[in-house]
């Protein structure tokens, strides 16, 4: 993945007492490789590259201390103002009725968006009338009204027969006469762009006059998704991104391509197919993503989720100092059972990866948690603070206590280690600066 390749090259760079002009052309030809394999358009990986050279040379980075934090640095700033320097929110606080267009192919998920942001919307105190112009897909309008149903967020009664530009109108029609604060129109997609599909979402666009046209766009697509983007940002005036399917493997490409194609700021990363599945778009993240930084903020917010407020906040600075002992590794598998299990923390660590593929390795699944926890819990007070102190015959004795083996206390041991140097890591790095304040 982008991150990983990035990961290795920085990793590389990190090693490094000092650069030589020549590792920094080096580095930067891999980041635009990695950058294409993530599908990240060419002239946008160029214009990256380009842009992240010229800010090194520029900032002395041979002569620095710590060349490769530097550089990390640099490539972040370039990607965090590349993918936009806030998370946008939706343009509705207008004269009623508020109208927001959704477009994109067909499968993009525009349909799933629509009731999503409907029923955030909703939460908001807003009253929300959905209503779907696709006729082209037997049961699209179906598929609204359940989805309404669920989100429970009303849609407008199906009319067959009518077209796109006349179920518009009757949508505006009934918002104003039934005081609906927003209306949110889901269109038809496509398979490939055409002509008729534009002329029918620029009809759509001139009797509906919207406040957003969001473009919604699989972030899986690759290449292909910025070919779309072009497409649409040429026809009708978008004012904002959607990207689906950010909770699936490719993270960071499509986002800079779509950012850095259209000028308009991604709003919204849909992230599972459930209705709650969508989030404000946050540029630092997913530049953290694509350092392989991981997405620390994210993480400390979910485990916010399922621990006490208080728990979080030591944890947060706890993090931020890079300390993770015995405790922590304890608080942190507690979590992971209430989060989902292992398999939910994936990738949003740095570190934890390595983490993970050990324990897989050794065939442990996710009972090894509760397993994992009575090893901590045989250890002292002082063990757990200072995992180091334990020698072998401590190992035995924590083994005997939890009922496992000291095969099972080296592996937990070597768990923690991998997550105690990430955590370090992440500090080294600057990753999580402003973390504490930001959950306070
Ligand atoms: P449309 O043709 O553009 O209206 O696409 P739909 O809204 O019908 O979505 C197509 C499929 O993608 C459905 O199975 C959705 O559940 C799924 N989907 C939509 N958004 C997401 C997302 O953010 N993550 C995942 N995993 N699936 C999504
Ligand atoms: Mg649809």
């Amino acid at each position: 993945s982008l991150s990983d390749r990035l990961g290795g090259v920085f990793d590389r760079l990190r090693g490094r007492g000092a650069l030589t002009e020549a590792d920094v052309r080096g580095a930067m030809r891999e980041v635009r490789i990695a950058l294409l394999e993530a599908d990240v358009a060419l002239p946008v990986a160029r214009a990256f590259v380009d842009k992240v050279t010229e800010a090194a040379v520029g900032q002395n980075v041979l002569r620095s201390v710590t060349p490769g934090q530097q550089v990390v640095k640099i490539v972040n700033d370039a990607l965090v103002e590349m993918l936009g320097s806030d998370s946008a929110d939706l343009d509705i606080d207008v004269t009623p009725p508020a109208v927001v267009m959704m477009v994109g192919l067909q499968g993009s998920g525009k349909t799933t968006t629509t009731a999503k942001l409907s029923r955030l919307v909703k939460k908001r105190g807003k009253k929300v009338l959905m209503a779907s112009l696709d006729v082209n897909r037997p049961a699209a309008q179906e598929q609204l009204a359940v989805l309404g149903t669920q989100a429970e967020v009303a849609t407008l009664p199906i009319v067959q027969g009518q077209q796109p530009v006349d179920i518009a109108r009757r949508a505006l029609q009934s918002a104003k006469l039934q005081g609906f604060d927003v209306v949110m129109l889901d269109t038809a997609g496509r398979l490939h762009v055409d002509q008729a599909l534009m002329d029918e979402m620029k009809a759509v666009a001139d009797i509906a006059k919207p406040n957003e046209i969001l473009l919604v766009v699989d972030s899986l697509t690759g290449q292909d998704a910025v070919n779309v983007a072009t497409n649409f940002s040429q026809q009708v005036p978008l004012t904002g991104v959607v990207l689906t399917r950010m909770d699936g493997d490719a993270r960071g490409g499509a986002a800079l391509s779509m950012r850095a194609v259209t000028g308009k700021p991604i709003k919204f990363a849909g992230v599972g197919e459930k209705l709650d599945a969508i989030e404000p778009f946050h540029p630092s993240r997913v530049a953290g993503r694509i350092l392989g930084m991981g997405d620390v903020v994210s993480l400390v917010e979910r485990a916010a989720e399922a621990i006490q407020a208080d728990d979080a906040e030591k944890m947060a600075s706890r993090l931020a100092k890079g300390q993770f002992d015995m405790n922590d590794l304890r608080s942190q598998l507690a979590q992971m059972r209430r989060m989902g299990g292992l398999g939910a923390l994936a990738g949003m660590i740095p570190g934890m990866k390595k983490a993970q593929a050990a324990m897989a390795a050794s065939n442990m699944d996710d009972r090894i948690l509760l397993r994992m926890d009575a090893m901590i819990g045989s250890m002292t007070v002082k063990e757990r603070a200072r995992p180091e102190l334990l020698n072998a015959k401590r190992k035995i004795r924590v083994a005997k206590g939890s009922g496992t083996t000291v095969q099972d206390v080296n592996k937990l041991l070597k768990m923690h280690q991998e997550m105690a140097t990430a955590m370090k890591r992440i500090k080294k790095m600057g990753g999580i600066k402003g973390l504490a304040a930001m959950l306070g």
